[in-house]
């Protein structure tokens, strides 16, 4: 009989595809998705670090699990507790040790062999684990009729990272850079064309590094693209032969970004007009700590590159507030950037260390209530600067693919346009899927009201 499988998945895209290829090689083993914990044989926690605390929450949420299923009724036990992500990659066994209910952890290369991992706890192993790391891991293909997103799909083309910021865990927990061959990115984008995708996001940790790996670190392994094609041109490939009709990447890393990637947008329509280009900071001085590898003036010369696009294009970002040694002066320097900018929207952080890396070597010098003092401050920059962004749409009609019910109304239904942005709008259940044109007549915080011609107008 098939067993079912539940996943509770944090953090990125990145996170959900991993969720999604799990689902795909267990299946393969016999178990099928579970929409509920209750009705699973196994739960498996998909964890991100970007937060803090990451490994602290996974304990408490199956602590909470384990409450919740010993009282569920018509359950013969609890389910086996498994990690993966992140937190499996970088507390190894430390999860094993410090929680007797977790029985698997799933390093992030270990995907492909979870089969056999379960297989052994299925066979009385009381605990399975595969934590190695290899630059010559291979890449999961998951056949196009295995996802479990409807209508936006995901492809990886560059998985780890080798720029080790000196904040982030990434290079720790996904290893050295690999490239996917563009051969099989461009037929797995084909794929999906003809299962009916309307949109793919290609991605990676750094996609602008795609080929380039081993002109930093020498790691081209045997499934490494290294030397093959550079992002630019793989986005040019993607866009001629796969003739999906919007595709978006991220996440663009600011030292590898160039001019002829804004060429390449301009010259293909289906390449959707946002960029995420993450600064971190608009400080020399802590770019430099952070080991960004670029300045103030580089980074800013490649936002006047995307700005120069005939497209409209969209720019967000990522910024850490409170980053060790960070002063007034520095923060500054964060906010006149954020202001010069002009993001569309930006995530912004709190400095925390996280385990490994070089900064948890530093003094985390920064007080919380100043750290939380300037997260407000550039919050509300960043409001202000957002409004302004988003009343540039009022009255156009934009292209708008239908992704699900709206969670705020019943009438309503909720989309991203080209530029990334979120629309909700009134139309029947048959457009789900569909890219429909929407006229902007209402500006929320961070989302755009919108109305549709009836019957909707489709695109392509
Ligand atoms: S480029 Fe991104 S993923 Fe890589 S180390 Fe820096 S912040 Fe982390």
């Amino acid at each position: 009989m098939r067993k079912k499988v539940y996943f509770e998945t944090y953090g990125c895209q990145m996170n959900v595809h991993d969720s999604e290829k799990a689902t795909y090689v267990l299946s393969e083993a016999g178990y099928d998705l579970a929409f509920e914990p209750a009705e699973a044989d196994l739960v498996l926690l998909n964890t991100c670090m970007v937060r803090e605390k990451a490994a602290r929450k996974v304990y408490a949420r199956i602590n909470e699990l384990k409450r919740e299923l010993s009282r569920a009724a018509n359950r013969p036990g609890l389910p086996i507790f498994g990690v993966m992500g992140c937190v499996a990659q970088a507390e190894a066994d430390r999860l094993f040790e410090r929680s007797k209910d977790i029985k698997l952890v799933v390093g992030t290369q270990a995907i492909p062999r979870l089969p056999d991992l379960v297989e052994q706890l299925e066979n009385g192993f009381d605990r399975a684990i595969d934590v190695r790391l290899s630059k010559e891991a291979e890449f999961l293909e998951l056949q196009a009729e295995s996802r479990q997103t409807k209508y936006i799909a995901y492809i990886t083309i560059t998985e780890g990272c080798n720029k080790f910021c000196s904040f982030c865990i990434v290079p720790f927990t996904r290893g050295r850079e690999r490239s996917r061959p563009a051969d099989r990115i461009v037929a797995e984008a084909k794929a999906l064309l003809e299962q009916g995708y309307c949109e793919i996001h290609l991605l990676g940790q750094n996609v602008n590094s795609y080929g380039l790996s081993g002109r930093y670190h020498g790691n081209s392994g045997p499934f490494d693209a290294d030397g093959e094609i550079t992002f630019a041109r793989l986005l040019e490939r993607v866009a001629e032969e796969s003739g999906i009709p919007r595709i978006k990447f991220t996440t663009s890393y600011p030292r590898d970004f160039d001019e002829e990637i804004v060429k390449v947008m301009d010259a293909h329509e289906n390449l959707c007009e946002w960029i995420h280009l993450p600064a971190q900071a608009g400080s020399d001085r802590v770019l430099r700590a952070m080991r960004r590898g670029y300045t103030r003036r580089e980074y800013l010369d490649k936002i006047e590159a995307i700005k120069s696009s005939k497209k409209d294009i969209s720019i967000t970002g990522d910024m850490i507030v409170g980053f060790p040694g960070e002063t007034a002066e520095d923060f500054n320097e964060t906010m006149s950037l954020v202001a010069e900018v002009g993001y569309d929207g930006l995530y912004i952080f709190k400095y925390s260390p996280r385990p490994r890396t070089p900064a948890a070597t530093y003094t985390d010098s920064i007080p919380e209530e100043v750290k939380t003092e300037r997260f407000l401050k550039l919050q509300e920059l960043q409001d202000r600067i957002q409004r302004l962004r988003y009343e540039r749409y009022l009255g156009r009609i934009v292209e708008v693919l239908v992704e699900g019910a709206s969670s705020r109304s019943s009438s309503d239904y909720t989309g991203h346009t080209r530029c990334h942005k979120v629309v909700n709008f009134p139309i029947k259940a048959e457009a789900l899927g569909k890219l429909v044109k929407v006229r902007i007549a209402e500006v929320k915080s961070h989302s755009l009201y919108g109305e549709v011609n009836h019957p909707p107008l489709e695109f392509g």
